[in-house]
């Protein structure tokens, strides 16, 4: 699946903790006044140290990108956030920071984008609203706050997008939060439409105060909103969506071509996932689930010789099942998480305007 001779991209949740308690992540316990789910949060977190021993001078010549994001937490809420972007960057690893951006001072934010413009990382901040309506999604957050923070990161001159998943409770703010975009400095405004809507449509969450509360879809979708505001170069999306010319015969020219209809994304793109508990993973949906242990298993391992705290990261990406199990199990007919996320190419579909 991996492929040292090509540059990695590591996807990596810093940690489990948030500020924040959007009703559809994993974290939070909706119908609880989206509290963090205590069955699934340990708070626990990455540190400087980890990333010193594992993300060597050497290995980071290997790596182009890191993503900090996904997973159970805010990468801000981490404690060293700030200290393992410097010795990234530091590095020539360009990073991808993933937050609400509620969390931090001022003063914390101009020297994170100092680091962070050292060699042209960016920030994503996933802002679904304005003063009224962020904090129906982004539950507990401050758009005051979070806004305060983007200017002070944003006049150091480093570079960021404003993400904004699509809702029906946010959808009449579209382009006003976009021209807000526009004149605070991102570079990017970026539609998301959610997958996340079951068959109902609707999904039931309970507010911090005791509110009932329900979330829905937009009536428009991200791709609507190109003919409305046909401010995005059509050359511009296209060339941004194609994807990079791989070598051919390569793990990743493989991947592209699918191993019995699936088409892996983290072998593609060489992204392995590790998650705060310093857990290597093939990505984000197959972690810590039955499916990973049944080939850690096959290949006569535990879950425990997969965590960079017991043996080095060069060596987990080269063992099984990443070495070859994944692709037998696709041949075969297995991987029924695999089917359902990089089976059909189902995913949250994106678009920047
Ligand atoms: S900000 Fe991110 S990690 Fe925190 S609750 Fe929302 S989706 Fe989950
Ligand atoms: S779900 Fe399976 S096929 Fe998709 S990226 Fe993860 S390991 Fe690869």
């Amino acid at each position: 699946m991996f492929d040292s001779a090509r540059p990695y991209s590591f996807h990596i949740e810093l940690t489990d903790k948030c500020n924040s308690g959007c009703p559809m992540c994993g974290r939070t316990d909706a119908m609880n006044r989206c509290r963090a789910n205590e069955a699934k949060v340990r708070k626990i977190e990455l540190t400087l140290a980890d990333f010193e021993a594992q993300f060597t001078p050497a290995f980071c010549r290997q790596v182009e990108e890191v993503q900090f994001g996904g997973g159970l937490g805010d990468a801000l809420a981490a404690s060293e956030c700030l200290e393992i972007c410097d010795y990234l960057t530091a590095q020539s690893v360009r990073l991808v920071v993933s937050t609400n951006g509620g969390l931090r001072s001022l003063d914390w934010w101009r020297r994170f984008g100092a680091v962070m413009g050292r060699n042209g990382s960016h920030l994503e901040l996933h802002v679904d609203g304005l003063r009224d309506t962020n904090a129906l999604y982004r539950v507990n957050t401050d758009f005051d706050k979070i806004m305060a923070n983007a200017a002070a990161y944003l006049a150091t001159g480093a570079v960021a997008d404003w993400y904004y998943i699509l809702f029906r409770h946010n959808e009449h703010q579209v382009e006003e939060a976009r021209d807000l975009a526009r004149d605070i400095g991102f570079r990017h405004f970026v539609l998301i439409d959610t997958i996340r809507f079951g068959a109902s449509r609707r999904f039931d969450y309970v507010l911090p105060d005791g509110t009932p509360a329900a979330l829905e879809p937009a009536r428009l979708s991200a791709a609507d909103y190109r003919a409305r505001f046909r401010t995005a170069s059509e050359a511009e999306e296209a060339a941004a969506a194609a994807p990079p010319a791989l070598p051919a015969g390569s793990k990743a020219a493989q991947a592209a071509a699918g191993i019995n209809g699936i088409r892996c994304k983290a072998q593609m793109l060489n992204r392995p996932y590790i998650t705060a508990d310093g857990n290597v993973s093939a990505c984000c949906w197959i972690d810590h689930s039955e499916e990973e242990r049944g080939l850690q298993a096959a290949a006569g391992r535990q879950f425990a010789d997969y965590n960079i705290r017991s043996r080095p990261l060069e060596d987990i990406l080269r063992d099984e099942p990443f070495a070859g199990l994944f692709q037998r199990g696709w041949q075969q007919g297995e991987g029924a998480i695999c089917r359902r996320k990089c089976g059909e190419g189902v995913r949250n579909k994106r678009l920047r305007l």
